[in-house]
């Protein structure tokens, strides 16, 4: 697969062609971002870690019949995917209250929810990627109404199998973000990343905070935390080969 030129580069990723017109090529970098870009910094090795792991987590959920776009792992950092129309939608799931939830609703973070929950931001950096519902992303012309149900399933899907790959691994899944794209015939499929940057991973034991909200919040220990989640999900990958 040869590495062609360069098409996009995002905030954590930057995006290649290759000579395969269906075919890209994602490189993660060390840069960090975090309040839209206002926060700015490197977390050294994250590049190569979020490769490794989402690509893991992808092989783990193709397997359990959840479409993505990978295709192979290229090198460290790099990874060959199939080429999609992303779909401008920010899809989270929560298993347990944090973050925005906590602030918007005035709630403490931890509160274990009897179900998980879902919700759709607007994937707009102009306008800071504003929460919306299904019947604006239909108003807007974002999505389908059948792309919209085949995305609640499969973001429920990936929240039961995640959830249990790392309760084995002692993390608590608390929630994530997920983006789908569509493949030139309309397929959807997951794609972007699954890693500590768009994932809350605490320690089930300790509720230690094990991902971004550490750079976010000026936890220290930032690095350390990659690599020690990193070495939870390696200690487990049988369970994904
Ligand atoms: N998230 C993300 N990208 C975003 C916003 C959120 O990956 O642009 C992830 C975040 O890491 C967390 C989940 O989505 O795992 C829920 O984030 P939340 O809405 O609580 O927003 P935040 O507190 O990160 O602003």
């Amino acid at each position: 697969m040869v590495k062609g030129a360069q098409l996009y580069e995002g905030k954590a990723k930057k995006v290649f062609a290759t000579d395969d017109p269906e075919k890209l090529i994602v490189s993660y970098k060390d840069d960090a971002t975090a309040f839209n870009g206002l926060k700015k910094g490197t977390i050294r090795g994250k590049g190569a870690i979020n490769n490794t792991m989402s690509n893991a987590l992808m092989r783990l959920l193709e397997s359990k019949g959840v479409p993505t776009h990978l295709v192979g792992e290229l090198d460290e950092r790099n990874t060959v995917v199939k080429r999609v129309t992303i779909i401008p939608l920010e899809v989270i799931v929560r298993n347990v209250s944090a973050g925005s939830f906590a602030k918007n609703y005035g709630v403490e973070e931890g509160i274990v929810f009897p179900a998980p929950t879902i919700e759709f931001s607007y994937k707009n950096d102009a306008l800071a990627d504003p929460l919306i519902n299904e019947y604006h992303a239909l108003a807007l012309g974002l999505a389908s109404a059948g792309e919209i149900e085949t995305i609640k399933r499969y973001a429920f899907a990936v929240n039961d199998e995640l959830k249990a790959f790392w309760a084995g691994c002692g993390v608590t899944l608390v929630d994530f973000k997920l983006e789908f794209g569509r493949l030139a015939d309309g397929t959807v499929v997951l794609a972007d990343e699954i890693s500590p940057d768009t994932c809350r991973l605490w320690d089930s034991a300790t509720g230690k905070k094990l991902d971004k909200d550490r750079f976010r919040r000026d936890l220290g220990g930032t690095e350390e935390a990659y690599r020690e989640i990193m070495d939870r999900l390696k200690a487990n990958m049988e369970a994904i080969k």
